[in-house]
């Protein structure tokens, strides 16, 4: 530019305030941006490397927090890392019903009466016993015949040290994930018309 007689300068300034040449500059750059398809002109390493990389990366901060934090309780027997659980997010369809059972999260007795929804915490099958999740699949005896059956399904025992098997195992997770649903959903359903 210089060779041909123009003379600048260059100096900063705010952004999106109305300058006449920077908003054109602007919508030259969105325009080229979002019109041009080039592939990336970085190719020291391939971007698959970077993806992953930046990944693997957020797993072991997330798993670090997950392991060392103190809620999740429940969540952390089906999961015992982050690692599990990440497979399984990014490779199953999970409902809400799903999420519900797994985090322990929803219309459990246990669950409503913690946060005064309910004024007791019990299951229906017995006074004795609590509505959470842990009593709904692995011991309420209202379920005995649908556990049996999911057990004779995936040759798994279904109790507490399993259960981590029973949701990332692809050959017992989809069982697993229609006993769940029936056990949660019949649950929250009968604690909605307590709650009414
Ligand atoms: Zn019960």
């Amino acid at each position: 530019m210089k060779e041909k007689g123009n003379t600048f300068r260059l100096f900063w300034i705010r952004a999106h305030v109305g300058v006449e040449g920077n908003e054109r500059a602007d919508a030259l750059a969105k325009e080229a941006a979002r019109t041009k398809k080039t592939a990336p002109n970085y190719d020291k390493c391939p971007l698959s490397f970077i993806k992953h990389s930046i990944r693997k990366n957020t797993l072991e901060i997330w798993n670090k927090r997950y392991q060392n934090g103190e809620t999740a309780a429940l969540t952390k027997l089906f999961f015992p890392d982050v690692y599990s659980a990440f497979g399984v997010v990014r490779r199953t369809r999970l409902t809400p019903i799903h999420v519900q059972v797994l985090t322990g999260h929803g219309g459990f007795g246990h669950y409503l009466k913690r946060f005064k929804c309910k004024d007791d915490s019990v299951c229906d099958c017995d006074p004795a016993n609590e509505g959470s999740v842990l009593h709904l699949l692995l011991d309420c005896p209202k379920y005995c015949k649908d556990r049996y059956e999911l057990e004779r399904k995936t040759d798994m025992k279904v109790q507490k040290e399993t259960l981590d098997v029973l949701i990332t195992n692809r050959n017992c997770q989809t069982a697993f994930l229609e006993f769940s649903t029936k056990v949660a959903k019949a649950a929250i359903n009968r604690n909605k018309t307590k709650l009414l």
